[in-house]
């Protein structure tokens, strides 16, 4: 089995709101573990300083113990703030043992970008105000000894390693505002589709036609003809193969729709086996040419077996014209056709009903 430093938990998916939290948490204990190592070492062979040696390694021992229960739990929520009032307790104690000097103080910035984020605003804003006080009280009291002004190698150790965390945690922190940039971005395109999007067939649906129309419409560069397809006797269909298989000719129809569609032409499913086109650039013969290659192009080919027709109504839009009364009047066509027997095509204002006795 292959360990590795960063453990994913299945209950906190890359959306989740902890997510980064997380990968904070695994970041700190790393950095936190070497960190103590290191200093460890260095106090007790370079500095000689064993009371701080023996601190950092205590200090990295309990990182390592809360690392280990933490993978082991996966309570976000506690071992953050633990690891908030840790790293602040920590930075404390160092701060007030070497009575602020040697450029210490410099830690306690690291403080707030850890705190925040970890145990957010409260826990963030109480550990902070608790560090910083602390400080201001330690220089405070250096002051009223008027100490002359001395530098050091643990001064540069201090800016360096306290830089070089700013440095990581800003990073980091850049990392996640991008990651969350661009995860709202995704979702709000995902969105935008789903809202333009009829469930069943996967074209257009109404809403989306009806922003099409107007502000094709609305640009006036083209004559433009609406038509309504309704299947003929869908219902049949539905009875004589089921519900399933019904569904099945509507996003197979709405497919051999879209296959003979031309660019700049808009379809939509209206709602049930009724579907509605936007012809561009043309004139209601052409269009009524266009419908009827449609036609032919349905009917040529059954579904699965099963042959299907459809009628269609067509009008000419006018450029001020509501979709609600183009669509009327197309539908107005449409019941023509259907009362003509079906199968066929109807232009707005063209054929009169011709009733079929039975
Ligand atoms: P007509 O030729 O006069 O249009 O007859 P029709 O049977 O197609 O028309 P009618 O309005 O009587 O019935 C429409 C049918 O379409 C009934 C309804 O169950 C079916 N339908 C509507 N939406 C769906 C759908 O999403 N899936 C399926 N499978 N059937 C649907
Ligand atoms: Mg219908
Ligand atoms: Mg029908």
């Amino acid at each position: 089995m292959s360990f590795t430093w960063y453990k994913t938990f299945p209950d906190y998916p890359d959306h989740h709101p902890d997510y980064w939290r997380i990968r904070l948490i695994f970041h700190i204990f790393l950095l936190a573990t070497v960190s103590f190592a290191l200093l460890s070492v260095i106090n007790l062979f370079v500095f000689k300083a064993y009371t701080l040696a023996v601190m950092d390694g205590v200090g990295c021992l309990i990182v390592l113990a809360l690392y280990g229960l933490f993978r082991r739990l996966a309570n976000v929520a506690v071992v953050a703030v633990l690891l908030a009032c840790g790293i602040a307790g920590v930075m404390l104690a160092f701060i007030l043992l070497v009575e602020g000097r040697n450029y210490s103080v410099i830690w306690a910035t690291v403080i707030p970008p850890v705190t925040f984020f970890l145990a957010g605003r409260r826990v963030g804003t109480t550990l902070s105000t608790i560090v910083f006080l602390a400080c201001v009280y330690t220089v405070y009291l250096q002051l009223q000894h008027n100490p002359a002004f001395t530098i050091n190698t643990g001064a540069l150790l201090n800016v360096i390693e306290a830089s070089i965390v700013h440095i990581l945690l800003f990073r980091f922190y850049e990392g996640t505002r991008y990651f969350a940039f661009q995860q709202a971005i995704e979702r709000e395109q995902q969105l935008i589709k789903i809202s333009q999007t009829d469930t069943l067939t996967g074209i257009y649906n109404r809403n989306k036609f009806a922003k099409e129309y107007a502000s094709r419409l609305a640009s006036g560069a083209e004559p433009y003809c609406l038509a309504v397809i309704d299947i003929d006797h869908f219902k049949l269909v539905n009875d004589t193969y089921g519900h399933a298989k019904g569904d099945a000719i509507l996003v197979a129809f709405a497919q051999r729709l879209m296959q003979n569609l031309r660019g700049g032409d808009v379809l939509a499913r209206w709602g049930g086996e009724e579907f509605v086109i936007l012809i561009s650039n043309t004139t209601r013969h052409d269009a009524k040419t266009i419908v009827e290659r449609w036609k032919q192009a349905v009917s040529d080919a059954p579904f699965d077996e099963i042959p299907v027709t459809f009628s269609a109504g067509i009008t000419v839009c006018d450029r001020l014209q509501s979709l609600d009364s183009a669509f009327k009047q197309a539908d107005n066509a449409l019941y023509t056709a259907k009362q003509n027997g079906r199968n066929r095509v109807s232009l707005y204002r063209d054929s009169p009903i011709i009733v079929v006795r039975k």
